[in-house]
């Protein structure tokens, strides 16, 4: 069977519905021979996922989703291959919790404004990266919102009445963290940031080209931009959930693979 490798995909670590052995057994289920998990601001699903991955037979690298900014917009950035123990990149980790605490909280005090009543105590069940999805899975089980999708269009999506912005990193700090853990950066889903020749021009390592569902004549216009500045090509789902773009939906082959990860 062909080796495929999806890139991009999250856990119970971040916002994903999987813990990590159930994400590693259904990426085995799926096909795939190879994973990276990149959890949004978190590498703690590789306290587990190394040896899951060795039992299942996939090929696992490393990896995390780091929420920057660029010129005031919100930009993700991938880093691959990076040291799981760098004392700067757990402290980043550990830093972006504590502002993620406050900015839910206030958050929290917008929606209580609203008559949607979540306390702190209610959110912080999840472990790991605690973010707007895990808000609005409280508001569809109180029955404040009838969906997900609702809570961040009506309430909790950027702009809207209860929205907070997260308070995050520049592009340029994202990188550097990520070259300082021994990683290679990658800008994320690249149609979703503006704007794009800036933003490329800084020390990126790699576009992800492949992305969840998007069609073939998108994937090639980064495919040659890669090319066209010599960088790295990587690709992946970004998986969260059943009901969303399935585990696979895109994926790099064992030449990207093999170029991204080289342990
Ligand atoms: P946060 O990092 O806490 O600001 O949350 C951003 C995350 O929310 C993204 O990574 C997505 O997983 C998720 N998200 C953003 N917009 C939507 C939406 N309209 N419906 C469902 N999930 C969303
Ligand atoms: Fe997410
Ligand atoms: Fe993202
Ligand atoms: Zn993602």
């Amino acid at each position: 069977m062909m080796f495929r490798a999806d890139l991009h995909c999250h856990t119970t670590c971040s916002d994903g519905a999987l813990t990590p052995e159930e994400l590693i057994a259904h990426a085995k289920a799926r096909g795939l021979k190879g994973l990276s998990i990149t959890d949004h601001d978190t590498v703690a699903a590789y306290r587990t996922a190394p040896a899951c991955a060795q039992r299942w037979d996939i090929a696992l690298g490393t990896g995390i989703e780091i929420s920057a900014s660029f010129l005031g917009k919100s930009v993700h950035v991938l880093g691959y291959d990076i040291s799981i123990n760098d004392a700067e990149l757990l402290a980043f980790c550990a830093a972006q919790q504590e502002i993620r605490r406050e900015r839910n909280a206030a958050m929290l005090e917008r929606l209580r404004r609203y008559r949607m009543e979540i306390s702190e105590q209610e959110l912080s069940v999840a472990r790991g990266t605690i973010g707007r999805v895990h808000i609005a899975k409280c508001m569809v089980a109180k029955g404040y919102v009838p969906s997900i999708s609702a809570a961040f269009y009506l309430h909790i999506g950027d702009g809207k009445p209860c929205f907070v912005p997260l308070k995050t990193p520049s592009v340029e700090k994202a990188i550097e963290i990520i070259h300082n853990a021994g990683g290679k950066a990658f800008l994320a889903h690249p149609h979703l940031s503006q704007p794009k020749a800036e933003l490329l021009s800084l020390p990126f390592d790699g576009i992800e080209c492949y992305y969840a569902m998007l069609p073939p004549e998108r994937e090639k216009k980064w495919l040659r931009e890669a090319e066209k500045r010599g960088l790295l090509i990587s690709g992946g789902s970004d998986f969260h959930a059943m009901e969303g773009s399935p585990l696979g939906a895109s994926w790099v082959n064992e030449s990207c693979f093999h170029a991204i990860f080289r342990s």
